[in-house]
């Protein structure tokens, strides 16, 4: 016995009550439960398209389009809905989730405009959920859109010179997305620069106020997607969905080097979008041109619309990040501490960030003040994987090359003032970028007494203090090598 739900519900069962607009307006709360709950972007892409269809005795079926979209739900969303109707409606204890006939197969829709109508049933207008409780559950939904990281917006990007450019690009995406000059925008930089950060900062703007879709993963999901739509005979699915974003956001593309067939369908994708008037981000860890192994058609597309890049950090932004992080926190941190993690941790915002975390972390629950003392206590770990491991061979080569004088020169016995100071500052980095002692040290320049490297670590000092232009030499080759 299938009916359907408006008022043909059996009568012998408590279902009956339920009929008509209880049922819908049931399901409107269970939808606007699930879009608080899986978000506005996940809701979009998965969700939206259920239709509500017949009631059998304590169970209610829910139509979906594709096949596709049916096993995704139903994996991914299955035992949720089913509590959730259960708690609405105690009778109903099961959901059944179904492909739509053919006969009432809905247009692809994704949007609003394009809702499906069925004879009979409704798509519920889901209204607004009263706050967007972003309560995501952390499992391992490997779905189109990974849920956007609350975290990462634009206010919480701390802007300097190295990523400034890469912020406009972005912010401008996020205002006025498919802009020509801007699409692609293709975001690149070293690990832990802020790329993704940048990303979802463009999806969370975009997202906000719910108009317009947008589906971001990694390329390494990217992958996975394909093939298992692949395996499961639901490529056309896969292509309608990803065709039907308004953005879409590929985060790593170096991953898809070597991976052939993905590479193409990418690269199709790519082009519908592009076509369509949609905009595409991503990120890689190279420009396009350096990213050999990617396909030169793909390449010269990726390049075709705005390439920014992201540079590594300079120890002013590294500052200006963990101060906004510490204020955010509200644990008191002292500059000392600051300049010294800036100093120590040069490659990764994430690290340095993770590095505050834990100095934070441990203050509040030990009650205790961070202080320098603590800090180099509590990050014993951190900070040894850090110790720069550059060598004096490296810094006599670097302090050569930047005077002018030959590397031969680090030893020998000439005192000419254009050989002992560049010898001077690079005993002076010596000390200060490796853990070498001073008589190590003296031996690696020919030999010297260990009073020789005090000396010249005293002399470089002095002169940096006075000599603006000298200490900006000795910084800049500080920051050469520690890179
Ligand atoms: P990438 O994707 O380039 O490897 P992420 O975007 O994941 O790097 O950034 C790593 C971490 O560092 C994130 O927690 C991010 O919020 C933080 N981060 C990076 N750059 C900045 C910045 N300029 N301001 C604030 N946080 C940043
Ligand atoms: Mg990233």
């Amino acid at each position: 016995m299938t009916a359907g739900f408006s008022g043909q519900v059996s009568d012998d069962h408590d279902v009956a009550h339920a009929a008509g607009g209880l049922l819908t307006e049931a399901w409107a709360r269970i939808a606007a439960r699930m879009k608080s709950e899986v978000g506005e972007v996940e809701y979009r892409t998965w969700l939206q398209q259920i239709v509500l269809g017949p009631v059998d005795g304590d169970e209610v079926t829910l139509l979906l389009p594709t096949r596709f979209l049916r096993d995704w739900v139903r994996s991914q969303y299955g035992d949720r809905l089913s509590t959730l109707w259960n708690q609405e409606i105690p009778a109903l204890r099961r959901v059944e989730l179904q492909v739509m006939r053919p006969g009432d197969r809905p247009a692809v829709a994704t949007t609003e405009q394009a809702a499906p109508i069925v004879p009979g049933r409704r798509v519920v207008d889901v209204p607004e959920a009263p706050a967007p409780v972003v309560e995501r559950v952390q499992d391992a939904r490997s779905d189109l859109v990974a849920p956007l990281d609350p975290r990462f917006t634009f206010d919480s990007f701390v802007v300097g010179k190295p990523n400034e450019f890469a912020y406009a690009c972005a912010r401008r995406v996020a205002e006025k997305p498919s802009s020509p000059g801007f699409n692609p925008l293709f975001l690149y930089g070293g690990v832990g620069l802020g790329k993704t950060h940048l990303m979802h900062a463009i999806g969370s703007e975009l997202t906000r106020e719910g108009r317009v879709s947008v589906a971001y993963m990694s390329a390494e999901k990217f992958m996975y997607r394909f093939i298992g739509a692949i395996r499961s005979q639901s490529t056309i699915e896969f292509k309608e969905q990803l065709r039907s974003v308004d953005v879409l956001m590929i985060d790593d593309l170096q991953f898809l080097i070597g991976k052939d067939n993905t590479q193409e369908e990418f690269f199709h994708t790519f082009n519908a979008l592009v076509d369509a008037g949609r905009q595409i981000v991503v990120s890689a860890d190279k420009s396009p041109s350096d990213l050999s192994g990617l396909e030169d058609r793909l390449r010269t597309r990726l390049g075709c619309g705005m390439v920014a890049d992201i540079h590594a950090t300079t120890f002013e932004l590294r500052i200006s990040i963990l101060e906004a992080k510490a204020t955010a926190s509200g644990v008191p941190v002292p500059a000392k501490v600051l300049e010294f993690l800036a100093h120590k941790i040069t490659t990764n915002v994430r690290e340095l960030e993770g590095a505050l975390n834990r100095l934070i972390a441990h203050a509040n629950l030990f009650g205790r003040p961070v202080t320098l003392e603590a800090t180099q206590e509590v990050l014993h770990d951190i900070l040894k994987a850090h110790d720069r491991r550059v060598t004096i061979e490296e810094i006599q080569r670097k302090v050569s090359e930047h005077w002018n004088i030959r590397l031969t020169d680090m030893s020998s016995a000439r005192r000419a003032r254009a050989v002992a100071r560049p010898r001077q500052v690079a005993m002076y980095l010596a000390k200060q970028l490796t853990s070498r002692s001073l008589p190590e040290i003296g031996r690696k320049f020919g030999n010297r007494d260990h009073t020789t490297v005090m000396h010249a670590v005293q002399r470089v000092t002095e002169l940096m203090e006075r000599d603006t232009a000298f200490a900006e030499d000795v910084e800049l080759l500080r920051r050469m090598l520690e890179s």
